[in-house]
């Protein structure tokens, strides 16, 4: 582990830590690409379908960005510029990823008329996400940490309301595993390795997600919900 560096820096892994955090997440990609496509060939119709594809893009192309930041970060020494260029395509496509984690439980179950809002709501939050990353990225870290959370809970509050609660547990239960993350994405240079446990609670909590996307909105067996849309 290096040493921990200012906030208005950026840390710098060793070799180790480098390869660690390549390899927790493209580890994922092949799976999530599966795991999508999964979902389109059980969707039974054009809104499930849909949905799987907008899930599906958000997650893959979270761990692909992802695993090419941190490929660039690791040989970069001239590469500045493009390192510079996916770290903002990195934090940009986290916006996506929650917004695509929430889309298909959105998108595929009953909400009240207020709470369906969030359909949309939550795609305009994830576009002021990246417009802010490319006017300020890494200039208020805590402005970033906080849109991130905000991004992540806000939603919740009409999740939680759906008529059909099944598969709220393992909704929390992933939301536990990102805030939990949250301690070790803060802890570089503190916590060795912390940014790749970062990527595992990561891992770990949209593999939850999936689960429970696959099994209360998918899988045929346990798919009593059909919403009128
Ligand atoms: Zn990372």
């Amino acid at each position: 582990m290096n040493k921990r560096v200012p906030s208005n820096k950026r840390y710098q892994p060793t070799d180790y830590e480098h390869a660690a955090n390549c390899a927790t997440h493209a580890l994922w990609i092949i799976p999530s690409l599966l795991g999508s496509s999964l979902l389109h060939f059980q969707s039974e119709d054009q809104w499930e379908r849909v949905s799987a594809w907008v899930y599906g893009a958000g997650l893959s192309s979270l761990f692909t960005v992802s695993t090419l930041f941190h490929t660039v970060a690791w040989k970069k020494s001239h590469l500045r510029d493009v390192e510079q260029c996916f770290h903002m395509c990195d934090r940009m496509v986290i916006y996506f990823f929650i917004a695509a984690s929430y889309a298909p439980w959105l998108n595929l179950r009953e909400l009240g008329p207020w709470a369906s809002h969030m359909r949309w709501l939550v795609w305009v939050m994830a576009l002021s996400g990246t417009t802010y990353v490319f006017f300020f990225h890494e200039r208020y870290k805590i402005v970033e940490l906080i849109c991130y959370t905000v991004m992540g809970l806000f939603p919740a509050s009409v999740i939680l309301y759906m008529p059909e609660q099944a598969g709220l547990c393992e909704l929390l239960l992933g939301g536990t595993f990102y805030c939990l993350g949250m301690v070790f994405f803060k802890s570089d240079g503190i916590v060795p390795f912390a940014h790749a446990i970062w990527h595992l609670f990561v891992a770990l909590g949209a593999a939850v997600h999936y689960y429970a996307i696959w099994k209360y909105l998918y899988a045929p067996p346990a798919n009593p919900v059909r919403t009128s849309r």
